[in-house]
């Protein structure tokens, strides 16, 4: 894997701090990632994590990691601490920088003050409904509230008693003086703090009013000393309000760049959907395999540098897109083809007696976990028997011309084992097959052709007195629409889950080795796809598997067909 980031490589946000090496506005790069702890993070976090971290690091610079929990009612500790867990998970580190935008609350009310002291601030009683009404529209400026003129004492004194609890929720804000005829919205005196008398999850009931998210922010990078203040797009009309705060309370002043948020086709990222998905019950929980979070994925068996080469390949750009969720798969398998342990497990087990094999005799197979590498691999038993399993699906009965894999009279290898020709079929009164019979050769050891005769098809098998059984798990995507969102009127985004997304195959047949896999350990079960323990629902004893991905690449199949 290269050791190139999209960090290192340039874009328009490389050249922004080279600009500002030049022209010498900053000497250093400082950045800082601010989840507001209302969710769990996703790959849309991800690629902002990687971003900023990689950017700061990319320039020996140094990255935060700040709460933006200025919401106290939607705000949880789980939140908290997931969210740090995932940050390190992806293998970034904030060090000692650990910060809370609460932490802030004493600094940015006085700052407030010093706003109203200047003029730049009064304290208004629309209610938010008027406030509304005297914003305009797009087309028409607004007006300018009959609050507008208080004097500093007045607003001082206001100020004061919002702050000790005197007036009900929604009774009065603070806003900035600035102009209610901007054509830019955010700039017709926006509301700097509202009364809400809620418990805040870090600082108690000592708050019932509480800073708007614009005003926190730009101050709270402020206080950080952050250089580049890096958000998504849809905050580059909200720019010139944060320019506005820092600059009237002449305070550090960081530089705001927007990049375009990551899509994914086949998957919601907003915060307020996922939550309503585990809410009522669609997925497990926050780190269902087939959530978008990183705590699901990290279940999944996804690896951090898989989700960081992603970040890496789609880069940051200016304009909003939608990516191929194929892509993401694309480089998952490339990393975990490279880390993978081969190992043989049956999904759906057909049995087979090799009837010119002993019933008493065993031997085992030393086989390399990296075939590709035969010399340095290392290696693990495997156990061959008189009864093996076969998969249901690599037997036909009647087989159409190319099917390269067990039929009557046909002869196939045994991966690593034997040859074995297909004797005779055994069926139950519905004419299912229920299992069947064999002989093998026993001068094609190790699977080698004893003489030179080919045979066309090599089949994955598990010896049924060895194996053990588990629990699989294969996903599909969770919405059965590249565009989740795409509905008829009156419909919602969760009429688009699939409801395949999860099959659960509880007769799978494993080579013994698995009995010891460990969590985060990725496998490829050969022929089926990469697995992994799923290490919420194992029990020594009772291994479950999630299927990470299938081995069918449709996004390189399809990049070969365009060209
Ligand atoms: P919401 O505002 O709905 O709560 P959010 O997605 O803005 O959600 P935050 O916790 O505020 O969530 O996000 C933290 C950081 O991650 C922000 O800097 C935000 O810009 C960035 N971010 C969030 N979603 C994406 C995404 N899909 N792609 C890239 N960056 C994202
Ligand atoms: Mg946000």
């Amino acid at each position: 894997m290269s050791e190139e980031t999209s960090a290192t490589r340039s874009n328009f946000i490389t050249d922004i701090i080279d600009e500002h090496h030049e022209n010498g506005r900053f000497d250093h790069v400082h950045t800082r990632f601010p989840p507001e702890p209302n969710g769990y993070l996703h790959i849309g976090h991800a690629k902002s994590i990687c971003l900023n971290f990689g950017v700061a690091q990319a320039n020996s610079g140094l990255t935060n990691l700040r709460f933006d929990d200025t919401n106290p009612t939607k705000e949880e500790v789980e939140y908290v601490e997931s969210i740090q867990e995932d940050i390190r998970w992806l293998g970034f580190d904030w060090d000692d920088r650990l910060y809370f935008a609460s932490d802030y609350f004493d600094a940015l009310y006085d700052f407030a003050v010093e706003l109203i002291k200047k003029g730049k601030a009064y304290v208004c009683d629309l209610s938010a409904e008027e406030l509304r009404e005297y914003r305009g529209t797009l087309t028409e400026p607004g007006k300018n509230s009959p609050y507008r003129d208080r004097t500093v004492e007045e607003n001082l004194d206001l100020f004061a008693r919002m702050k000790a609890g005197e007036f009900p929720d929604g009774s009065k804000t603070l806003r900035a003086k600035i102009d209610m005829s901007s054509p830019n919205m955010n700039l017709r005196d926006p509301v700097l703090y509202r009364i809400l008398h809620a418990e805040h999850h870090r600082t108690g009931n000592d708050w019932c009013i509480y800073p708007m998210y614009d005003y926190a922010h730009a101050l709270s990078d402020s206080l950080e000393n952050i250089t580049h203040s890096i958000c998504t797009l849809e905050f580059e009309d909200h720019r010139p309000l944060y320019d506005w705060v820092l600059d009237e309370l002449d305070v550090w002043h960081s530089q705001q760049i927007e990049f375009a948020r990551l899509n994914l086709t086949y998957t919601v990222m907003s915060k307020r959907k996922l939550l309503q998905l585990v809410k009522e019950g669609y997925v497990s929980g926050w780190n269902d395999p087939r959530m978008p979070t990183i705590s699901g994925m990290r279940r999944r068996g996804y690896t951090p540098e898989a989700i960081r080469t992603f970040a890496d390949t789609i880069g940051v750009s200016k304009a909003n897109s939608i990516v191929d969720v194929e892509l993401l798969e694309h480089v998952l398998r490339d990393d975990l083809n490279e880390r993978s342990r081969r190992v043989m497990a049956v999904l759906e087990p057909l049995k087979v007696i090799i009837d010119n094999y002993p019933e008493d005799q065993e031997e085992t197979f030393d086989v390399p976990y990296f075939p590709w590498d035969r010399d340095n691999s290392p290696t693990r038993a495997v156990p061959f028997s008189r009864e093996i399993y076969i998969e249901r699906s690599d037997f036909m009965e009647d087989p159409p011309k190319k099917f390269y894999r067990l039929a009557p009279g046909v002869e196939v290898r045994l991966m690593n084992a034997y040859y074995i020709t297909c004797t005779d079929v055994v069926k139950d009164d519905a004419g299912n097959v229920t299992e069947l019979h064999c002989s093998y050769d026993p001068e094609s050891k190790g699977g080698m052709s004893p003489d030179g005769r080919k045979v066309r098809g090599t089949i994955h098998w598990v010896s049924a007195r060895h194996a053990i059984d588990g629990e699989l798990r294969l996903y599909d995507y969770l919405f059965s629409k590249a565009d989740p969102y795409d509905v008829p009127e009156g419909g919602t985004f969760t009429d688009n889950l699939n409801p395949e997304s999860l099959q659960v195959l509880k007769d799978a047949k494993l080579e013994p080795s698995l009995a010891d896999a460990a969590a985060f350990e990725p496998f490829q079960f050969m022929r089926q796809g990469y697995f992994c323990v799923d290490f919420e629902d194992s029990v020594p004893g009772a291994l479950v598997f999630n299927r990470t991905i299938s081995l069918v690449d449709t996004w390189a199949k399809l990049q070969k067909e365009r060209k």
